[in-house]
């Protein structure tokens, strides 16, 4: 059975839907501390307005019968958490030697072109194989393939006067060429809890393009070694930056320090200068990385 995850790249992205007002929400981008991941709360639970923890949807309803992640194991603590640390991956170390991703300036446009495969990291083996544990909760038939990337966003996204939901597809694109996904799978369920991915977070949908949910820690390594405030590792498809876990003060920020769309403003590294800016923040809490767009949106292609 063919998953259905990801039946309309994007068409939503350009959907502004009727939604509170921002918070006035600025901070100096201090982390809270470490999130315990053996104890992470299950999400989905998707919203039709702006709301801290959550993902704005575009999409308002979702099928309970859906391909993909069709059964839990022992990861769901039964108290409405689950354990990062317990969820078994898909076995395999594949090797994308054709992946490739180019990030240029133009004018006022950051132009991405690429195609779609992980130049930083290897992958699992998909289709899932019957041999593999993660056969048993969830068994992704789709084949990784390469993709056409090409994107240009704004180089100095501004803040809009209201927040836009996030569909379900490409919500933004890492350095690393891999495309972001909402935290919601097919049935609007927390996708990084349920859906079995690879060692590295990523696995491909029915067209082929592989991606996450949150934000892969064999990303994170690569390019967010250090101290101190994350460092960028990716682009949300309204221009803004994705940063990794740490603020600040170098310690994890939480969805308690971010706002409705996971972001926060304050002094960031930013095309080569050090301004305030919005930015997202990705984290190991629900929802992982976007869930609204705190900008406006252009059109991607998936
Ligand atoms: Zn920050
Ligand atoms: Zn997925």
């Amino acid at each position: 059975m063919r998953r259905s995850l990801i039946a309309v790249l994007a068409s939503c992205a350009l959907l502004t839907a009727l939604a509170a007002p921002a918070a006035a929400h600025s901070t100096s981008g201090e982390g809270s501390g470490d999130v315990d991941t053996t104890q992470l709360p299950v999400g989905g639970d998707p919203v039709s307005a702006a709301e801290v923890g959550k993902v704005f949807s575009c999409q308002t309803s979702f099928p309970s019968d859906v391909p993909g992640a069709f059964a839990t194991g022992d990861w769901f603590n039964g108290d409405g958490t689950w354990d990062l640390t317990k969820k078994p991956t898909v076995d395999g170390s594949v090797t994308w030697p054709d992946a490739n991703i180019t990030i240029t300036t133009s004018g006022s446009q950051r132009v991405i072109s690429g195609n779609g495969l992980p130049t930083k990291q290897t992958t699992g083996t998909y289709p899932v194989a019957s041999s593999d544990d993660a056969y048993s909760y969830d068994r992704n038939p789709n084949s990784i393939s390469a993709q056409t990337v090409s994107i240009s966003l704004p180089k100095n996204p501004k803040v809009a006067s209201t927040p836009t939901c996030v569909g379900l597809g490409t919500i933004g694109i890492l350095k690393s060429g891999v495309q972001v996904f909402n935290a919601l799978d097919a049935g609007g369920r927390d996708a990084v809890a349920y859906e079995i991915q690879d060692s590295c977070q990523g696995h491909p949908e029915r067209s082929g393009t592989y991606h996450y949910h949150s934000i892969s820690t064999c990303v994170l390594d690569k390019l967010d070694g250090g101290s101190g405030h994350s460092k960028l590792v990716g682009f949300a498809a309204d221009g803004f930056g994705i940063y990794g876990p740490r603020g600040t003060n170098g310690e994890a920020v939480t969805d308690a320090d971010l706002d409705e769309c996971h972001g926060h403003t304050h002094k960031v590294q930013w095309n080569g200068k050090k301004v305030k800016i919005y930015h997202y923040h990705a984290t190991s809490e629900y929802p992982y990385t976007v869930g609204c767009y705190r900008g406006t949106p252009v059109t991607t292609n998936g």
